[in-house]
């Protein structure tokens, strides 16, 4: 595996490490140089997951991981449930604990996306604006 160097600005990214053995130490991916942070990954209603683990990647990860002895595990970006809000077309929020202004989703506009979305369904023009 290739080394890099780290620097503040290396970006830092939550992958998941597939079918990672439950009998195997996390060690092993703990002493990766890459790695800031390991843990299971445990859902109570789905055994098969417990095989999977969550880890804090600095810089790209690699598709595959190889450990003495092991099928190389695969390696995919572990993506949360996104927290969108609809009112003011912003990450990190939902609409009911909103307290920006109503944006809209199609022209960026200060009403509602229903509005434009009315628009477009009723075969009229609207500018696509990108309000993030
Ligand atoms: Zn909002
Ligand atoms: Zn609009």
């Amino acid at each position: 595996m290739k080394l890099m160097k780290v620097t503040k600005n290396t970006k830092q990214m939550k992958v998941r490490i597939r079918n990672y053995p439950s009998f195997m130490t996390l060690k092993y991916i703990k002493d990766l140089s890459n790695v800031l942070w390991v843990e299971r990954e445990t859902r109570r209603d789905n055994r098969e997951s417990m095989n999977h683990v969550l880890a804090l990647w600095q810089g790209e990860p690699p598709a595959t991981l190889s450990f003495p002895g092991m099928r190389p595990c695969k390696v995919e970006r572990y993506v949360g449930k996104p927290t969108f809000c609809g009112n003011c077309q912003k990450w990190g929020h939902r609409v009911w604990q909103c307290d920006g202004k109503t944006k809209c989703g199609f022209c960026a506009g200060n009403h509602d996306s229903k509005l434009c979305w009315k628009k477009i369904d009723n075969g009229d023009e609207v500018t696509l604006r990108c309000s993030i």
